[in-house]
């Protein structure tokens, strides 16, 4: 079998991310890969803010597979990764993310078997997810968290409070947030009780001092786990939070590969690895991460806040991995009309589809119609106008 193409597809869907009201229209890259046997394999390679860099390295890419043996994953990631010279950022893992899952997906059908066969078979029945809760205010979040609880689910996650009030974001008062975020977890614990999971992510917004405090004052609440409580590219600051916080950490979602994961894998610094399969490489670079993590007692939360492909992707490696924690989960339905057999969760938990490859739908025609140039990340600023991590 040789490849014939390598298509990228940049959409826009619009809609909006509930926390970030009007600021932002939803963007993402499908990457199909075509052969002469008439199969198609799907990935996608989106990096929100930064496609239009992305799209000009999948052409590269493209470029280097055409006539080439998609069997070859492994040699095709080290030629794409390695074969660079340079170290690697997000703009080039995410096209090779992309790359690397819709060879993946192709495998499966050439073959006949879900991805999650050809991953070491399954290691569970369903996968556990968490979902978002939508709101700002502990009033808005109890609201909705009722409702989760009644729909089945038992793992909610929010952001920290007096965070997003303001739009645009240019409020960005660490002190007033921490304050509201403890006075409202210990309102969502009283309000949904004991036997639910409760998931904090900090969006890198907070130093290593703020992420400490809040984190240790949070510790009577019980979290999952303490989401990007900082930026987490420096080891020594999140020892500092590490050292202060008894709860779970989960952090990852901005690593690029397992050279930046290394260090906080090995030092201890983390619990849940927020790998996420578009932005790091793909599910070839997923599973090394993992098996990683492995040998140090953390688990998997991989980071998904994008189309049904990275959804798909995510649930084949989670069924596989034998060190499976949760897995975040979304359906942003605008997406969903794109790939008509998409999963969807059900009271807590996802049932991955059964292949053959990922076993994912996708309505290339449709999709053609909602070209996109993706659009800057919102931005967030302290009061005085400088600009604040997000
Ligand atoms: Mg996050």
């Amino acid at each position: 079998m040789k490849i014939t193409e390598v298509t990228a597809l940049p959409i826009s869907v619009g809609g909006n991310y509930a926390a970030l009201a009007n600021a932002y229209e939803w963007a993402v890259i499908i990457v199909l890969i075509k052969t002469d046997e008439g199969l198609t394999g799907i990935g996608e390679a989106s990096l929100a803010g930064q496609g239009r860099g992305v799209l000009g390295i999948l052409d590269h890419f493209g470029e280097m597979l055409v006539g080439q043996d998609p069997d070859r994953i492994e040699h095709w990631w080290s030629e794409m990764v390695r074969g660079t010279f340079w170290s690697n950022g997000q703009v080039i893992m995410s096209a090779a993310a992309g790359i690397d899952m819709a060879l993946w997906d192709l495998k499966g059908k050439a073959l006949g078997v879900p991805v999650w066969s050809l991953l070491g078979g399954p290691t569970r029945e369903k996968v556990r997810v968490y979902v978002h809760l939508k709101g700002q205010t502990a009033d808005e979040l109890i609201e909705d968290a009722l409702a989760r609880k009644e729909a089945g689910y038992t793992a909610l996650r929010y952001g920290p409070m007096a965070a997003f009030e303001h739009e645009p974001l240019t409020h960005w008062d660490p002190q007033k947030s921490i304050r509201e975020t403890i006075k409202g977890t210990e309102r969502i614990r009283e309000a949904v009780g004991e036997e639910i999971d409760l998931l904090i992510d900090a969006h890198t917004m907070y130093t290593p001092a703020e992420a400490a405090y809040l984190g240790h004052a949070l510790e009577p609440f019980r979290l999952f786990f303490y989401e990007d409580p900082i930026r987490p590219l420096n080891p020594n600051s999140l020892k500092l939070v590490r050292d202060k916080v008894n709860l779970p950490i989960a952090t990852g979602e901005q690593f690029a590969h397992k050279w930046e994961f290394q260090p906080i894998i090995e030092q201890e610094l983390v619990d849940y690895l927020r790998i996420d399969l578009v932005h790091a490489g793909g599910i070839t670079e997923g599973k090394k991460i993992l098996a990683m993590g492995e040998a140090h007692g953390q688990r998997s939360a991989l980071h998904h806040a994008s189309s049904p492909v990275n959804g798909v992707a995510c649930l084949h490696l989670d069924l596989a991995i034998p060190n499976f924690g949760i897995q975040e989960w979304m359906e942003l339905e605008p997406l969903y009309e794109l790939f008509p057999n998409a999963p969807r969760a059900n009271a807590g938990y996802v049932t991955p589809l059964s292949g053959p490859g990922f076993g994912l739908e996708f309505d290339e025609a449709e999709a053609r119609k909602r070209p996109s140039r993706d659009a800057r990340l919102p931005q967030r600023y302290w009061l005085d106008g400088a600009h604040a991590d997000y």
